[in-house]
């Protein structure tokens, strides 16, 4: 194919939604403030530009007002938060107030017919551009900000008496621009897309670790911030769970490191089916995992413990096909221990509380479950 845009894939897709939105909010601070200056230096610029219509400067300030009022709406967004309104819906706005405004004082001096339609003919031209510059969502835009106003005018032109012969020459250029104006967008948009795509995959390297496929512990870290703030705010408990292999160094002294690569992998894939979509596991160290349960205290977390340790110990069955070229089975188990959020907790005390319930576990003859026990006072 000639041109194929970017594809994003269905699991990114609402971050690409998130990161246009941040797009949309940060592109209609530059757009407002470039509007709010033209808009207000043509208005009182007409004897420089050798506009002599200075009589209807009233009549055109009042066409004005709108774009000029929401730039500053936008702007009162950006800098106060206030009025709460989205970028999207603030870039049509202003967008649809460019061509109402345009439109309008195109329409006001074919009426009083002052022959002044270059100077009117240029607003066309870089208010078309500027318009479809602001459709950052591109043709689904078009409709509103273009079909509507000018379906718009022409109606009202007839109403008027315009005779549209007058019209047709003074559109083409501007209609031109729209047109390029909406291919720089499309491009620009694309542009931005595949720049979005390409910093989702290096973040998903990053995150994975390349032999269990599981999160890395720099990825985790976040995670657990976010759960830890989300608990100390709204007061949902969230526990963690931190296991170590059992006897491991013994898998890979008896069958070779490559064969305790592969007990790595096939624990951490069935201990990952074993949990909930919502729950984090990530390879924490060496043959260490740790798992992240949000809105899951104490009891619920020591269950979910169980489930692990019991998974793990039937890797015996699940790695005999993958074993057999030794000619024995390999037992793996491994040992977890469990801490959960309590008041004016950190993550490094809670991971802290873990390792220690996890200590316990081997030093209690591991393949077992211990749990950390509350912190008071
Ligand atoms: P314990 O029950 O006390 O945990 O005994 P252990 O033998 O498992 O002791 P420890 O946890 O201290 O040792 C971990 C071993 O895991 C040491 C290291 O060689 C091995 N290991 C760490 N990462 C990998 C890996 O990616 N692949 C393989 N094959 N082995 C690893
Ligand atoms: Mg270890
Ligand atoms: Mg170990």
């Amino acid at each position: 194919m000639f041109y194929s845009p970017p594809v994003v894939p269905q699991k990114w897709q609402s971050a690409h939604e998130a990161h246009t939105q941040a797009v949309e909010q940060k592109f209609v601070v530059v757009a407002a403030w470039i509007l709010l200056i033209t808009v207000v230096v043509y208005q009182f610029s007409h004897d420089i530009r050798s506009f002599h219509s200075s009589n209807l400067l009233v009549t055109e300030f009042a066409i004005r007002m709108p774009v000029i009022l929401v730039a500053l709406t936008a702007l009162s967004t950006h800098y106060f938060g206030k009025p709460r309104c989205s970028g999207r819906l603030l870039l049509q706005l202003l967008a649809l107030s460019l061509m109402v405004m345009i439109l309008a004082l195109l329409l006001l001096h074919l009426k009083n017919g002052t022959n002044e339609f270059h100077q009117i003919s240029n607003g066309l031209v870089i208010s078309f551009f500027g318009a479809s510059m602001l459709s950052v969502r591109g043709l689904r835009d078009w409709p509103l900000l273009f079909l509507l106003p000018i379906a718009t005018f022409a109606s009202l032109a007839v109403f008027l008496d315009i005779a549209l012969e007058d019209v047709g020459p003074l559109v083409f250029d501007p209609l031109m621009m729209m047109v390029i104006g909406m291919i720089v967008m499309t491009a620009l948009r694309h542009i931005l897309t595949s720049e979005f795509l390409a910093r989702q995959q290096l973040r998903e390297v990053a995150s994975t670790d390349p032999l269990t496929g599981l999160l890395t512990r720099r990825a985790m870290e976040p995670l657990m911030d976010h759960e830890l703030q989300r608990a100390k705010r709204a007061d949902v408990p969230f526990s963690l769970v931190l296991g170590d292999l059992d006897l491991f160094k013994r898998v890979n002294d008896t069958w070779g490191h490559d064969t305790g690569d592969l007990v790595l992998r096939e624990t951490a894939r069935r201990l990952k089916v074993a949990l909930r979509h919502q729950d984090a596991l990530c390879r924490w160290g060496g043959e260490e995992l740790l798992v992240l349960l949000p809105d899951t205290p104490m009891e619920g977390a020591r269950e979910v413990a169980e489930k692990l340790r019991e998974v793990a110990e039937k890797l015996r069955e699940a790695m005999i096909p993958a074993i057999d070229a030794h000619g024995q089975p390999i037992t793996q188990t491994i040992s977890l221990g469990v801490a959960s959020f309590q008041t004016d907790d950190t993550v490094e005390a809670i991971v802290g509380r873990a390792d220690e319930a996890l200590y316990l576990a081997k030093r209690n003859g591991r393949n077992r479950v211990e749990v950390a026990c509350r912190v008071t006072g």
